[in-house]
């Protein structure tokens, strides 16, 4: 095939595309088009060893300059897509150019949202880029307390990261618990638990209702009238699909760029990998955006095949983890807000969760039970039951009454 393929979004799915295109044989030219000026790097430890200072920025990049040259892919960094043309196959950027293509993926991702007040002032952050993770830490020194707004994911490793550094840390969400929205209140829970051990001041159910100060955020009133001291504040109360670029593109966007399972759009010849795509899945019946690591490089692997003809890539069980202090959480499945929720092991400090529907186990969620998790992988993998579930987290966790005290990964057997 000697076609030529334009991947737009130069993160982790894009290279992940460009790497799987040339391992599945593609011949024709690749390019590989990116509105961030550096090459593609990897985002996890934006939020962990980057703001803990532990990496450096060269030490998070995906692939130098020499290891992208062995793909044969044309990189054009600091190129922002700004429209679709499908009917001309044609891609246009913000400095001008054109791109013309015979297939072309998207994969640009997710945007933050911003907190819609104090826009004006400085101090305020939100984490998305490398950018972003090194303004936010050189402000970090002088500051005597941090605001995080949003208990999400990001929010909770950086409330985590930056207390087990000694910082005084305020973090507000606005639902009952944290990460109730994605993982359910009994495990939000267990993950407030978490926090307030460490000593973060989590308030829950508020939100924050005004940012005062003069050039410089000083604090926030919360929406219970409370205010709480604020030189810097990081907001992570989400994001969106970075898809405005496709608006008049004709491609069907529903929380993202709706796709089937394998990755195609409603055009034959453009695709759509990573945060900003909502591919069809089978075992939940609609259309899911994933926002973790591990799906997008599945992605990429089965768009390539698709586009080489070698299609035989699958998806595996959903993967996500997040470090939050020595805890490591990890959760498997296809698990939905609708499904029965029941802490399966807790030893004050370590859990499970296990997510059912009827008597099939759809999703686990652990922290801090690396082996236990491996072991409900393989079940969740051939769609066991939840009694069988329930079986192995009995017979490979030990309650132990001190854990608080203990490392989390050496106490599980
Ligand atoms: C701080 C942080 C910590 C994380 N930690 C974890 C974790 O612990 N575990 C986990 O499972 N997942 C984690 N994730 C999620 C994981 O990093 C993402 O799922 C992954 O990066 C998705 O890859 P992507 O290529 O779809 O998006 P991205 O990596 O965001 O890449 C998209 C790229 O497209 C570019 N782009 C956007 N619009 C345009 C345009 N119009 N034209 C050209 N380019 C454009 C963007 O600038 C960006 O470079 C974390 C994410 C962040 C931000």
């Amino acid at each position: 095939m000697s076609e030529s393929v334009v991947v737009v979004g130069a993160g982790l799915a894009g290279l992940r595309t460009v790497e799987e295109l040339r391992r599945a044989g593609f011949g024709g030219a690749i390019t590989l088009a990116g509105a961030e000026a550096h090459p593609p790097y990897d985002r996890p430890p934006l939020s962990k060893q980057i703001l803990a200072g532990t990496m450096t920025p060269d030490q998070v990049v995906l692939r130098n300059e020499d290891a992208l040259r062995e793909l044969d892919v044309t990189l054009r960094l600091g190129a922002k897509a700004t429209r679709l043309d499908r009917m001309s196959r044609k891609v246009e950027f913000d400095d001008g150019t054109v791109l013309e293509y015979d297939h072309l993926v998207v994969a640009t991702g997710i945007t933050p949202r911003r907190l819609p007040i104090g826009t004006e002032l400085a101090g305020v952050h939100v984490l998305r880029t490398i950018d972003d993770a090194l303004a936010f830490r050189a402000e970090l020194a002088e500051a005597a307390s941090v605001l995080v707004v949003g208990a999400g994911f990001i929010g909770c490793e950086v409330a985590a990261g930056l207390r087990s550094a000694g910082q005084d840390v305020v973090l507000v969400e606005g639902q009952e618990q944290p990460l109730a929205g994605v993982l359910g209140p009994e495990v939000g829970e267990l993950v407030a638990r978490l926090h307030r051990a460490a000593g973060v001041d989590l308030r829950c159910g508020v939100s924050v209702a005004e940012l005062f100060g003069t050039d410089r955020v000083r604090g926030a009133r919360l929406s219970d009238g409370a205010e709480v001291a604020a030189p810097v504040v990081l907001s992570g109360i989400g994001s969106r699909p970075a898809v405005e670029w496709l608006q008049d593109s004709g491609l069907v966007l529903d929380n993202g760029v709706r796709c089937d399972e394998r990755g195609r759009t409603n055009d034959p010849r453009v695709w759509a990998v990573g945060d900003v795509a909502a591919w069809w899945d089978p075992a939940s019946g609609r259309h899911l955006r994933v926002e973790h690591w591990t799906g997008a490089g599945e992605q990429a692997a089965i768009v390539a095949g698709e586009l080489c003809g070698t299609g035989s890539a699958e998806r595996g069980v959903p993967y996500f983890w997040s470090d939050q202090y020595d805890v490591k959480l990890q959760g498997f499945g296809h698990f939905g807000p609708d499904d029965e929720v029941a802490v399966a092991f807790d030893d004050g400090r370590r859990f499970v969760a296990l997510y059912s529907r009827g008597a099939t186990v759809t999703g686990a969620v652990g922290g801090g039970v690396p082996r236990t998790m491996i072991k409900l992988r393989a079940l969740l993998a051939r769609g066991a039951s939840t009694e069988e579930a329930l079986a192995v987290v009995a017979a490979t966790t030990t309650p132990v009454p001190s854990a608080v005290a203990q490392p989390a990964a050496t106490a599980d057997r």
